[in-house]
């Protein structure tokens, strides 16, 4: 029997993991996939953007004829779908938190605020090892403090970009990265400032993903215990909770309980989760409104200039979140991807058609631009659960502005900036790496699933930490909100259910993380650790 079980290994279960380690609780958390390896394919584009590139195999239902299948890019590992992020970190804007009035159609307002979420955002940037300058960000909210580190520079080309777009009257800042790298001494921390963070696992472990910062410095508590290659399949009720969980650790079947059961699997599978189990769902909420942002790339070209940058991802601009004077509603958010090898390349714009050659000119020349637009939730966009296994049925909305957004930038900013070769190219549905909003949280049991504290309105002891609570979800990339929360989340779990005190950022403190100061930890850690194949790192 254990106080606390934790289903998914992500951002959302790591916090968790993390903040209730020290409360001397008996922690178990249960991740279906394994342990990333450390290899030097981490860094190899050829196999990350090949066939395998450490993809789990999963297919689910479509939502009709034209898309019978959907073959999603999604990673079953130790630190979830954090260990392929691009560790950009950024905070929800203000106005995200309240209702916003859309093209077309309503982004919902949220039951707590802001000013709520501020102190936990201060915590999740701590734990996450953020990088940033305070002030640039001109539609950011209040901030009671610094960032923790001072911001990546804009190298060579991309500071000449920079310039460009500022001389054109925009507000450029630089990137919130999640990266463990000391910019002014950087032999102090392990990141290397390369080319292959974006879309890569992180060799060097260097980067603040669910397993180096939150799961692996969890471990190091005795109390706090991880099994791998172990997939929950039913959560079973009896009298308001749960009593019992269902899992195949290595294929074997067997059951376990605890006195809080944490669900964090990823917006898609803690709904499947809960659907297939019957459970918390009187409201006929779970499931629905799905969301996973508008994502598209430009890749822009000034065929007079090289570009030689090793780590792009660096610039941002936020000049039309909230529309344009021409767009009187949201357009959304404006980043750099890390720069594109030409295998990356040939797979975004493959509906081009592009040659190889075609595609190393690319990639000597492009800057690699990233848009983002919020999508809108709607009931009919919802994940079922089927005798066949998860049912995908999601229909983009929002998408008007979304492309006015595009042409906007690129003829009125791009192209003024010297660019004259554009290649684009729009996310569909295999791309749910934003997916958020299948088990709402709010004020009422009869139109969400989760009460304000994120526990299920049907049942004493269950809790939904991952982005599933979020009604809506701004323009902005999910994860820092996905941590802020879950920090909020145990916070209550410490002082409601263990007699504990309130957190504050000392709780979270910067330190070189595991590789640079805790080897040894983790070498107790291994015999603790059921279920893991391989590679213990360091
Ligand atoms: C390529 C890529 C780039 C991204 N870039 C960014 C970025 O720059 N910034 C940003 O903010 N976000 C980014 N994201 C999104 C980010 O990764 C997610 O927001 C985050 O991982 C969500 O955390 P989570 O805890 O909700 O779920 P996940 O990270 O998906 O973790 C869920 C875990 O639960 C496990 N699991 C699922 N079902 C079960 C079960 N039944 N039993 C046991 N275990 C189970 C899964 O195997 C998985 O490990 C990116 C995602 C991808 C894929
Ligand atoms: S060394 Fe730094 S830049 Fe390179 S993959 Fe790791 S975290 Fe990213």
């Amino acid at each position: 029997m254990y106080d606390v079980i934790i289903i998914g290994s992500g951002a959302g279960g790591g916090t968790m993991a993390y903040t209730l380690a020290d409360t001397g609780k008996k922690i178990l958390i249960l991740e279906q996939g394994t342990f990333l390896p450390r290899e030097k394919r981490n860094w190899d584009p050829h196999f990350i953007f090949g066939e395998d590139g450490y993809k789990a195999k999963v297919e689910w239902i479509g939502p009709d004829e034209k898309q019978p299948v959907v073959k999603p890019i999604v990673y079953h590992r130790v630190g979830g779908n954090t260990k392929m992020y691009g560790a950009l970190l950024h905070r929800q804007r203000p106005e995200d938190f309240t209702e916003v009035q859309h093209k077309e159609g309503i982004s919902p307002g949220w039951c707590v605020g802001y000013d709520e979420f501020e102190p936990y955002y201060m915590m999740a940037e701590h734990v996450m090892k953020i990088h940033g300058n305070a002030g640039e960000d001109k539609t950011s909210g209040f901030r009671s403090g610094p960032f923790p580190f001072k911001a990546f520079p804009h190298e060579g080309r991309i500071a000449e970009v920079a310039q460009d777009l500022s001389n054109l009257g925009l507000n450029i800042h630089h990137s919130n990265l999640a990266l463990n790298r000391d910019i002014d001494e950087p032999w102090r921390r392990p990141c290397i400032a390369c080319n292959t963070c974006d879309p890569f696992p992180c060799m060097v472990h260097a980067k603040s993903d669910a397993e180096t910062s939150l799961i692996r410095p969890a471990l190091k508590h005795k109390n706090v215990s991880l099994w791998t290659n172990s997939k929950v399949n039913r959560l079973v009720e009896e009298n308001g909770k749960i009593t019992r969980i269902e899992l195949e650790k290595d294929g074997v079947p067997m059951e376990l309980s605890a006195d809080i059961i944490i669900v964090s699997c990823g917006a898609i599978n803690s709904a499947a989760l809960l659907l297939k189990s019957g459970v918390a769902n009187s409201s006929d909420q779970v499931g629905r409104n799905f969301t996973k942002h508008n994502q598209s790339g430009i890749s822009a070209i000034n065929p007079d200039k090289e570009n030689d940058v090793i780590f792009q991802k660096t610039l941002g601009c936020h000049d039309f979140y909230h529309g344009s004077p021409e767009h009187p509603y949201p357009l959304g958010t404006i980043q750099l991807t890390g720069k594109a090898h030409y295998t990356r390349i040939l797979g975004d714009y493959s509906h081009l058609d592009l040659s190889i050659e075609d595609a190393k000119r690319m990639q000597r020349l492009a800057v690699d631009f990233w848009f983002t637009s919020e999508d809108l939730p709607d009931r009919k966009n919802r994940i079922e659960w089927t005798d066949k296994g998860i049912k995908f049925n999601y229909r983009p909305n929002n998408r008007k502005s979304h492309f006015e957004f595009l042409d906007m930038f690129q003829n009125k900013y791009l192209r003024k900036a010297g660019f004259s070769e554009f290649y684009r190219s729009t996310k569909e549905l295999e791309f749910t790496w934003h997916q958020a909003g299948t088990a709402q949280f709010g004020t009422d049991p009869k139109t969400s699933v989760l009460d304000p504290n994120c526990k299920a309105w049907d049942l004493d002891n269950l809790y939904v930490v991952d982005a599933s609570f979020q009604p809506s979800q701004g323009a902005t990339n999910p994860t820092l909100t996905i941590i802020a929360n879950a920090i909020r989340v145990a916070e209550h779990i410490k002082t409601a259910w263990f007699a504990g005190d309130k957190l504050t950022t000392k709780d979270f403190p910067l330190s070189d993380g595991y590789m640079a100061d805790n080897a040894t930890a983790n070498i107790e850690v291994t015999a603790r650790v059921a279920g893991d194949d391989d590679s213990w790192g360091a």
